[in-house]
């Protein structure tokens, strides 16, 4: 029988997807730590505001880029 080979040959293909569509959603919850939008930091150097997550820190004051950062010593 042609037609239930096929059928078959369908179903085990929509069972693999459906199984590599359940493992691609599970496990990958992956929760990055939320960087707090909005917080500002001022470039201890120029002055410049730049956003706390790009800015570069260095005991406990904070550079708009690795120059200044370096620059003031
Ligand atoms: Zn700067």
């Amino acid at each position: 029988m042609f037609g239930i080979r096929v059928l078959l040959y369908l179903v085990g293909i929509a069972l693999v997807i459906w199984i590599l569509v359940r493992l691609a959603k599970g496990p990958r919850i992956q929760q990055k730590p939320t960087p707090r939008v909005g917080t500002m930091v001022r470039c201890a150097r120029c002055g410049t505001h730049v956003p706390a997550n790009e800015a570069l820190q260095r005991d406990q004051r904070y550079y708009c880029c690795r120059a200044h950062r370096d620059e003031d010593a």
